[in-house]
């Protein structure tokens, strides 16, 4: 049955196909897919709440829905910067966006008689994909990096009962065994964000802040696989061709500088992008030297017009403590990114503070409890505490 919702392209060699949820690559390169959607976004006739109120505007078939309610994540208007919001995607099923994505790559695993999901993945996927497997009744095997997968994560994988290889190397190698795996064994199903349809999830984000708050002037989204920034992109995209919005936002990756191949590409003008072989940042979930879609991402910030930035790990922890300590709002350090480089970019002239913005909170402070207790001595004594209230008073 051909889905008159739209059809696939691949972005290396620009061959089309009518739309398959068997396609997770190019079948005639191994390039990426692109999922064209055709149909025009109607907001008057939504219903229900999060990623599956857009189903409409979703192509494939989903004869078997795997869902945990995710999505409808609040949009948070911040305390301290008059036009700015916080996405908060923290407060998903399991603390991460990476729950949108796979409530649609879950749900055609499983409307195609898939038993096995295989991911590699820096903690969130991993989490994501265990619970979603586990809702669907399919087994998960994950690659992880040995000793760099923060506590919070490894510990949801390990509770969700996922089946765990750990790797002698970095995310990169992990997921080329994902990669490999999935070209010699079929009855796997990947769900990396290679894997289109995650991206058919994660698009909704976009949907619910134009639903909030209309369109924004930018959107600044931490970048490692790169997958989530095209996905948001193609979202507004979506809308721009619904008549909906005039402009596209324009998309900002921001990248640790130990692990920034995108970032360098965008901001020295680079003709190709040059991958990081060793990436280091305390920022597990954006520690990627290889984005395995950089091809989307750039397409994504060059045609909104938009851009990238670096951060160090220090400005990600102050970043995480001004967001959690003016903000009330608690997250992990790949998301604290956002506000450094909000920071950096009011600073640098690039954006003003009349612009009205997103930031994209990705994952909850809870998947890394170890990082602030390395640094942070945080007891006082309680023979001072009058003392102590005094001082607070003023
Ligand atoms: C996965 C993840 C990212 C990076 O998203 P990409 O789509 O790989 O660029 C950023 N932050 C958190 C918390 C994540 O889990
Ligand atoms: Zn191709």
């Amino acid at each position: 049955m051909i889905d008159k919702h739209g059809f696939m392209k691949c972005i290396s060699c620009n061959s089309t196909f009518d739309i398959d949820q068997n396609l997770i690559v190019c079948p005639k390169c191994g390039g990426l897919l692109e999922i064209i959607n055709e149909k025009e976004i109607d907001i008057k006739r939504l219903k229900g709440k999060g990623v599956w109120r857009y189903k409409d505007f979703i192509p494939g078939n989903y004869k078997k829905i795997v869902s945990l309610n995710e999505g409808n994540t609040p949009l948070i208007k911040s305390r301290k910067f008059e036009n700015l919001y916080f996405k908060f995607e923290g407060l998903n099923p399991t603390g991460s966006f990476k729950d949108r994505g796979m409530t649609i790559a879950i749900s055609s695993a499983a409307t195609l008689g898939y038993k096995i999901v295989v991911a590699a993945s820096t903690g969130n996927t991993a989490a994501s994909a265990s619970a979603y497997s586990a809702r669907a009744g399919l087994k998960t095997i994950l690659f992880l990096p040995k000793g760099k997968v923060a506590k919070g994560k490894l510990f949801q994988s390990i509770l969700h009962g996922a089946h765990i290889v750990e790797i002698n190397g970095n995310f990169d190698e992990a997921l080329d065994k994902v990669k490999k795996l999935f070209n010699k064994n079929k009855d796997v199903y990947p769900v990396n964000s290679f894997n289109p349809w995650r991206l058919e999830g994660q698009k909704t984000i976009a949907f619910e802040i134009f639903e909030e708050i209309g369109n924004p002037d930018f959107v600044i989204v931490p970048t490692g696989n790169a997958g989530n920034i095209y996905a948001i992109w193609k979202g507004f995209k979506e809308l721009e061709k619904s008549g909906l919005i005039e402009k596209i936002p324009k998309m900002i990756a921001v990248q640790s500088s130990g692990s920034s191949p995108i970032a360098d590409y965008i901001i020295g003008k680079k003709k190709k992008i040059e991958f990081v072989e060793n990436p280091e940042t305390i920022a597990t979930a954006i520690r990627i030297g290889k984005p395995v879609n950089y091809m989307k991402a750039i397409k994504a910030i060059e045609d909104s017009n938009g851009y990238a930035i670096k951060v160090d790990d220090k400005e990600i922890i102050e970043g995480q403590k001004e967001l959690a300590r003016e903000e009330g709002i608690g997250v992990e350090p790949a998301s604290a990114s956002t506000i450094a480089a909000y920071h950096k970019l009011l600073n640098n002239g690039y954006l003003n503070k009349y612009d009205k913005g997103v930031l994209i909170l990705t994952g909850h402070a809870l998947k890394d409890p170890n990082i602030l207790f390395e640094e942070d001595s945080y007891s006082i004594s309680s023979n001072d505490i009058e003392v102590f209230i005094n001082k607070l008073k003023i």
